[in-house]
């Protein structure tokens, strides 16, 4: 049920709670156990099968192909259920974008602040490093971000994400560029 239930987007704690996809949740009230879940907010139940019907606004057996499907256990020869339910697909896609934009912000405010510090001119006369540059225009915003990623409600999370959900796209780039940079330079092949 979790590897179902964390495959799908759903963001668990450290004891298996998490936000309710079923109903608006501010605070985590879904109880992922081994082989079931509940929500102590709306009481919406079942096993793995019925949770992914549910999220995907499917039928049970439809369900029970998409996780025979996803998971390659080849139950039903291949076969795979379509997610009928739009509202229900784009709540998974804004689960999906979170986790990434949680794990994205958190690394780079981390390096923002690295920087202000490994990097700050000595005295008032020494060039700028471009990091420091950097941290020093970013920091504000990606600080508000973080805040609001950790502790805004979900309904100000969505409307973060349908209006300016693209600048996770442009940290996750700036990181993906500053990795590629660290990397040592491959030998040439003879
Ligand atoms: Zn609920």
């Amino acid at each position: 049920m979790q590897d179902v239930a964390k495959f799908y987007g759903l963001q668990m704690n450290h004891s298996g709670m998490a936000c309710c996809p079923f109903h608006d949740d501010r605070t985590p009230s879904l109880k992922v156990y081994d082989d079931h879940f509940y929500c102590f907010g709306c009481g919406a139940t079942g096993d793995c099968t019925g949770f992914t019907a549910k999220l995907f606004g499917i039928p049970q057996i439809e369900a029970a192909k998409k996780i025979s499907y996803d998971f390659g256990l080849d139950l039903f020869n291949g076969e795979i259920a379509v997610p009928v339910n739009p509202r229900l697909k784009s709540e998974n896609d804004f689960h999906v974008w979170l986790r990434n934009a949680n794990l994205a912000v958190s690394e780079y405010l981390s390096k923002l602040n690295e920087w202000r510090k490994i990097y700050a001119p000595k005295n008032q006369w020494e060039q700028l490093h471009p990091l420091f540059v950097e941290s020093l225009k970013r920091t504000d915003y990606v600080e508000y971000l973080s805040d609001l990623l950790a502790h805004g409600s979900d309904k100000e999370k969505k409307l973060y994400y349908k209006e300016n959900g693209n600048d996770i796209k442009k940290i996750q780039e700036r990181l993906e560029k500053l990795a590629a940079e660290v990397r040592p330079v491959k030998r040439k092949a003879i």
